[in-house]
Protein backbone atom coordinates (compact mmCIF):
# COMPACT_ATOMS: atom_id res chain seq x y z
CA UNK A 1 0.00 0.00 0.00
CA UNK A 2 1.31 3.52 -1.20
CA UNK A 3 0.27 4.72 2.04
CA UNK A 4 2.47 3.19 4.35
CA UNK A 5 5.73 4.86 2.72
CA UNK A 6 4.40 7.51 4.52
CA UNK A 7 5.45 5.90 8.01
CA UNK A 8 8.26 3.97 7.47
CA UNK A 9 11.20 4.27 4.68
CA UNK A 10 12.56 1.33 2.56
CA UNK A 11 15.50 1.38 5.59
CA UNK A 12 12.87 1.31 7.87
CA UNK A 13 11.92 -1.53 6.69
CA UNK A 14 15.27 -3.54 6.49
CA UNK A 15 16.13 -2.41 10.32
CA UNK A 16 12.52 -4.25 11.13
CA UNK A 17 13.09 -7.13 9.25
CA UNK A 18 16.37 -7.80 10.66
CA UNK A 19 15.17 -6.97 14.40
CA UNK A 20 12.72 -10.28 13.48
CA UNK A 21 15.57 -12.00 12.00
CA UNK A 22 17.61 -11.17 15.18
CA UNK A 23 14.29 -12.32 17.32
CA UNK A 24 14.07 -15.30 15.57
CA UNK A 25 17.57 -16.23 16.97
CA UNK A 26 16.31 -16.81 19.93
CA UNK A 27 13.18 -18.57 19.54
CA UNK A 28 10.91 -21.01 17.30
CA UNK A 29 8.42 -18.41 17.45
CA UNK A 30 7.74 -16.75 13.89
CA UNK A 31 7.08 -13.40 14.45
CA UNK A 32 5.37 -11.09 11.88
CA UNK A 33 4.55 -7.40 10.85
CA UNK A 34 1.37 -6.01 9.38
CA UNK A 35 1.01 -2.48 9.11
CA UNK A 36 -1.91 -0.53 7.66
CA UNK A 37 -2.96 3.33 7.47
CA UNK A 38 -6.02 2.55 9.34
CA UNK A 39 -8.91 -0.46 9.47
CA UNK A 40 -12.60 0.04 9.81
CA UNK A 41 -13.15 -2.87 11.52
CA UNK A 42 -11.92 -3.25 15.61
CA UNK A 43 -8.37 -3.72 15.64
CA UNK A 44 -8.60 -6.94 17.23
CA UNK A 45 -11.11 -8.33 15.09
CA UNK A 46 -8.92 -6.99 12.12
CA UNK A 47 -5.66 -8.66 13.58
CA UNK A 48 -7.04 -12.01 13.80
CA UNK A 49 -8.25 -11.63 10.03
CA UNK A 50 -4.69 -10.79 8.86
CA UNK A 51 -3.60 -13.30 11.18
CA UNK A 52 -5.59 -16.22 9.08
CA UNK A 53 -4.99 -14.54 6.11
CA UNK A 54 -1.17 -14.61 6.38
CA UNK A 55 -1.45 -17.83 7.34
CA UNK A 56 0.48 -17.83 10.49
CA UNK A 57 -1.41 -21.11 11.95
CA UNK A 58 0.86 -23.14 9.60
CA UNK A 59 4.12 -23.44 12.51
CA UNK A 60 5.00 -26.75 13.92
CA UNK A 61 4.05 -25.08 17.17
CA UNK A 62 1.47 -23.14 16.91
CA UNK A 63 3.63 -20.47 18.16
CA UNK A 64 3.26 -17.41 15.08
CA UNK A 65 3.05 -13.49 16.58
CA UNK A 66 1.41 -10.88 14.34
CA UNK A 67 2.29 -7.13 15.48
CA UNK A 68 -0.91 -5.90 13.62
CA UNK A 69 -0.57 -2.40 13.38
CA UNK A 70 -3.20 1.08 11.92
CA UNK A 71 -0.90 3.70 12.10
CA UNK A 72 -3.97 6.31 11.80
CA UNK A 73 -6.22 4.74 14.17
CA UNK A 74 -3.08 4.90 16.55
CA UNK A 75 -3.82 1.38 17.30
CA UNK A 76 -1.79 -2.06 17.36
CA UNK A 77 -2.01 -5.74 18.51
CA UNK A 78 -0.35 -8.59 19.31
CA UNK A 79 -2.06 -11.96 18.45
CA UNK A 80 -0.52 -14.94 19.47
CA UNK A 81 -1.57 -18.31 18.35
CA UNK A 82 -2.68 -21.10 20.19
CA UNK A 83 0.37 -22.76 21.10
CA UNK A 84 1.44 -19.48 23.01
CA UNK A 85 -1.89 -19.27 24.72
CA UNK A 86 -1.69 -22.61 25.98
CA UNK A 87 1.45 -22.02 28.30
CA UNK A 88 1.43 -17.48 29.25
CA UNK A 89 -0.58 -16.32 31.32
CA UNK A 90 -3.16 -13.43 29.95
CA UNK A 91 -0.64 -10.52 30.41
CA UNK A 92 2.36 -12.12 28.50
CA UNK A 93 2.12 -9.22 25.99
CA UNK A 94 1.86 -6.50 28.34
CA UNK A 95 6.06 -5.70 28.05
CA UNK A 96 6.27 -5.83 24.76
CA UNK A 97 3.07 -3.73 24.29
CA UNK A 98 4.25 -1.08 26.70
CA UNK A 99 7.93 -1.04 25.07
CA UNK A 100 6.36 -0.05 21.69
CA UNK A 101 3.58 2.01 23.15
CA UNK A 102 6.83 3.83 25.09
CA UNK A 103 8.16 4.57 21.63
CA UNK A 104 5.06 5.58 19.89
CA UNK A 105 3.97 7.91 21.99
CA UNK A 106 6.87 10.03 21.21
CA UNK A 107 6.27 9.20 17.47
CA UNK A 108 8.79 7.21 16.88
CA UNK A 109 7.42 4.68 15.08
CA UNK A 110 10.46 2.37 13.37
CA UNK A 111 11.88 2.69 16.32
CA UNK A 112 8.69 1.14 18.50
CA UNK A 113 8.34 -1.86 16.18
CA UNK A 114 11.72 -2.85 16.10
CA UNK A 115 11.49 -2.53 20.20
CA UNK A 116 8.66 -4.57 20.30
CA UNK A 117 9.90 -6.99 17.76
CA UNK A 118 12.97 -7.59 19.85
CA UNK A 119 11.40 -7.61 23.36
CA UNK A 120 8.82 -10.26 21.87
CA UNK A 121 11.31 -12.23 20.50
CA UNK A 122 12.80 -11.94 24.91
CA UNK A 123 9.65 -13.04 26.00
CA UNK A 124 8.87 -15.99 23.88
CA UNK A 125 12.40 -17.25 24.32
CA UNK A 126 11.93 -18.89 27.77
CA UNK A 127 8.74 -21.25 26.28
CA UNK A 128 10.08 -21.52 22.71
CA UNK A 129 14.02 -21.37 22.48
CA UNK A 130 15.87 -21.55 19.30
CA UNK A 131 16.00 -25.09 18.32
CA UNK A 132 19.18 -26.45 16.37
CA UNK A 133 17.31 -27.48 13.61
CA UNK A 134 14.70 -24.36 13.80
CA UNK A 135 13.31 -23.32 9.94
CA UNK A 136 11.86 -19.82 9.44
CA UNK A 137 8.71 -21.16 8.97
CA UNK A 138 6.49 -17.43 8.13
CA UNK A 139 8.30 -14.65 6.00
CA UNK A 140 10.65 -12.11 7.74
CA UNK A 141 9.03 -9.46 5.23
CA UNK A 142 6.50 -6.67 6.56
CA UNK A 143 3.28 -7.63 5.26
CA UNK A 144 1.24 -4.07 4.44
CA UNK A 145 -2.77 -4.29 3.91
CA1 LIG B 1 11.75 -20.27 13.14
CA1 LIG C 1 10.27 -15.81 10.30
Amino acid sequence: MQEVKKFLSKNDEQEIVTAIKTAENNTSGEIRIHVESESEKDAYERALEVFQQLEMYNTEQRNGVLIYIAVNDKSFVICGDKGIDAVVSENFWNTTKDTMQHYFKKGNFKEGIVAGVLKAGEELKAHFPWQQNDEDELSNEISKG
